[in-house]
């Protein structure tokens, strides 16, 4: 984490749209800089409401995450008191048996299971500790204007307008966002997006009756079955997040229960009594599946006033378990510029945008293919290298 500003250099007056993960870790970056920072954020304040159905409740943290959340001192917390390490995947094989494959056997790397809500709700915990961080929730941003750096949002309580000027606008508002739209009519912007063929469902498997969870916990479960595939991450409270991806086109096959639990049993069998045939019946049609979007664009800042960073810049699949973590990432290789530029806006935004492409279009794509990889590819021959369960 780079040092704060003296007092004679000038201190930006910057809005933050989005206080998602990646926004609420980039107000605590700059206004650990000594920046005034303005959070807006569409919805309600996450501490305050119940998870929204259809969001994943927990992710993979990763070495480029725990990277930012060290340089704002929440690492500890969220990685020896919150996340569970993942070292290996667990693959089930359509019997019920299994076997892991470990993700590095050979310096014992790992990935964390975190929850979305624990690790938004740390962030935002953390910027009330600063006196230069303001948040204001149940803000929707509706228009912006790059040249005079005004903003307005509508007030999602009263239904009020709200306009405010910042000298830096940053577009931390997601896959769908609207500073990017703002940014889609300057020349020279670039975009393109894909929906993928398949959807995401949630499930869930509860916790055991004394409390402790119904799988080995250290494991990120699999179940690739070819066009489609079932993962499991461990959360804190013993129970597990499923999330079953398919084609939406097989999702709307299986309209009844009887063909709901019949597709359960030659595909997905063993995962049967973990859920529990009521509760698979009562999430499965309870919820609908969610689209998946991958996003591209350049450049990502129009002259020194405005910025994208995260999923609205860079939307990725989540297969590579990579889109928090680029977020995170981007973060990061931002406050290293504001260090290398000595806070000239300038010339950071300018090279964020042009070193930073490269990589989000890469993790991109890396995910697109880790589809692939992780129904159908490792299930093949050449991942014949398997150690069984007990041996790991
Ligand atoms: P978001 O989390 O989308 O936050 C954007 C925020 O902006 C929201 O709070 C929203 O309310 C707000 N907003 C939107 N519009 C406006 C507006 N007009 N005005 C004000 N506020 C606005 N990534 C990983 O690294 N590891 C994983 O294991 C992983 N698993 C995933 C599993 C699934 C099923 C999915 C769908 C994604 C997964 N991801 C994972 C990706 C990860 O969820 C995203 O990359 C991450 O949430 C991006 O954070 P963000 O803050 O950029 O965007």
């Amino acid at each position: 984490m780079s040092n704060q500003l003296g007092d004679a250099k000038k201190k930006l007056n910057v809005a933050i749209v989005g206080g998602g993960l990646v926004g609420s870790l980039e107000a605590l970056y700059l206004a650990k800089r000594g920046h005034r920072v303005s959070l807006y954020e569409y919805r309600d304040d996450i501490r305050n409401t119940p998870l929204a159905r259809g969001r994943s409740i927990n992710l993979a943290l990763s070495i480029r995450g725990r990277r930012a959340l060290k340089d704002v001192g929440l690492e500890d917390l969220m990685i020896n008191q919150h996340g569970i390490p993942m070292r290996a995947r667990m693959i089930h094989r359509p019997d019920g048996t299994t076997y892991a494959m470990p993700y590095d056997p050979r310096t014992n790397q790992c990935i964390y299971s975190v929850g979305r809500n624990y690790l938004n709700s740390i962030l935002l915990k953390e910027s009330e500790n600063l006196d230069n961080v303001e948040r204001y929730f149940n803000h929707k941003l509706v228009k912006s204007n790059f040249k005079d750096g005004s903003l307005t949002f509508m007030k999602m309580d009263t239904k009020e307008s709200l306009q405010v000027n910042a000298d830096l606008i940053i577009g931390a508002d997601g896959a769908f966002s609207t500073v990017r739209k703002e940014m889609m009519k300057q020349p020279l912007f670039n975009f393109s997006q894909q929906y993928i063929e398949h959807g995401y469902l949630e499930l869930c498997i509860p916790a055991d009756k004394d409390g402790g969870f119904q799988m080995p916990p250290n494991y990120l479960h699999i179940w690739p079955r070819g066009n489609f595939m079932m993962i499991a991450l461990p959360n804190q409270d013993c129970s597990w997040t499923v999330t079953l991806f398919m084609p939406f086109k097989n999702f709307k096959e299986i309209n009844s229960e009887g063909k709901l639990l019949d597709f359960f049993k030659k595909y997905f069998q063993d995962s049967i009594p973990l859920i529990g045939e009521k509760k698979l019946i009562e999430d499965f049609f309870g919820g609908s599946p969610s689209a998946l979007v991958a996003v591209k664009c350049r450049p990502y800042h129009v002259c020194d006033k405005a910025l994208l960073i995260g999923d609205a810049a860079h939307a990725v699949v989540p297969f590579y378990g990579q889109g928090m973590n680029a977020g995170f990432e981007d973060c990061t290789v931002l406050d290293n510029l504001f260090q290398k530029y000595d806070d000239d806006v300038a010339s950071v935004l300018e090279e964020f945008s042009n070193a930073r492409w490269r990589d989000a279009f890469a993790v991109s794509d890396l995910a697109m293919y880790n589809y692939i990889e992780m129904r159908d590819l490792v299930n093949r021959p050449s991942y014949r290298l398997r150690k069984s369960v007990d041996d790991f």
